[in-house]
């Protein structure tokens, strides 16, 4: 299987697996760089698979399903371009061969899910939207503090190895941020200088892995004693949940 992200708009991926033959997108907030993208490779798309409502992983659903007559498959709890099959937490759905299961992960929006499948090719893969990003994870625009950590708490146990593709590329400002938490973080320092040397050939920082995360996204690391203090150093934050909101507010108003 071939992993692509496609950029769109300022900072989007749309991520594409396709087979040589078949094809699947994720989350397509615009539907030319996949059109492009399938004629460029000689590709018939199979399925669309969308993580949550926001127009920039959907804006695209519709004019594809036309051009192309893909299925969609999208959350339950979300209000969606019509029609599409739902999905929800242990929903499984076989796909070019592979076999997803749906991981409930509300946060960022309160019906967001995520898409996993524990054999591509060998390795485990996830598509989890705007919920995780490398070294940091999405707004809660809709979701509470403790909805998205436990939606965190979810994907980091997920197997190490797991390719982690989120759906931009907000790596290098999320790592300025990490470093201003968890400055004596030896892997996240090491890990800033590989990222910004793939900038520098425009080249993408993703995908991430779950391994990786659990070292650096101090999203994944509140209840770590260095990260907790240094939050608890600047709010009365004490309980998890308050570490992790406080936490979350302080990447908010970071400039
Ligand atoms: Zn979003
Ligand atoms: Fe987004």
């Amino acid at each position: 299987m071939t992993l692509i992200p496609l950029p769109a708009f300022d900072d989007n991926y749309i991520w594409m697996l396709h087979d040589g033959r078949q094809a699947l997108v994720v989350d397509p907030g615009d539907e030319q760089p996949v059109l492009q993208a399938l004629q460029t490779h000689g590709l018939q798309l199979k399925a669309i698979l969308v993580t949550h409502h926001h127009i920039d992983h959907v804006g695209g659903v519709d004019e594809l399903r036309a051009a192309t007559g893909a299925a969609v498959y999208g959350p339950a709890g979300e209000a969606m371009p019509e029609p599409l099959q739902r999905f929800s937490d242990g929903d499984t759905l076989e796909l070019l061969g592979l076999h997803f299961t749906v991981l409930d992960v509300p946060g960022h929006t309160a019906g967001h899910i995520a898409w996993y499948t524990a054999d591509c090719d060998g390795q485990p893969l996830l598509f989890c939207g705007d919920t995780l990003f490398s070294g940091g994870c999405g707004r809660l625009f809709e979701g509470t503090p403790a909805q998205m950590l436990a939606s965190l708490d979810k994907l980091a146990a997920l197997p190490g190895q797991t390719r982690v593709c989120c759906a931009h590329e907000y790596t290098l400002g999320n790592l300025r941020f990490a470093r201003a938490v968890d400055p004596d973080n030896a892997a996240l320092q090491h890990y800033t200088r590989q990222c910004e040397a793939q900038r520098a050939r425009q080249l993408p920082t993703l995908p991430s892995t779950i391994a990786l995360e659990r070292d650096i996204n101090p999203f994944l690391r509140s209840r770590q004693p260095a990260v907790a203090r240094a939050v608890q150093a600047r709010s009365t934050a004490r309980d998890e949940v308050s570490v992790f909101a406080a936490l979350r507010e302080w990447k908010n108003e970071f400039r």
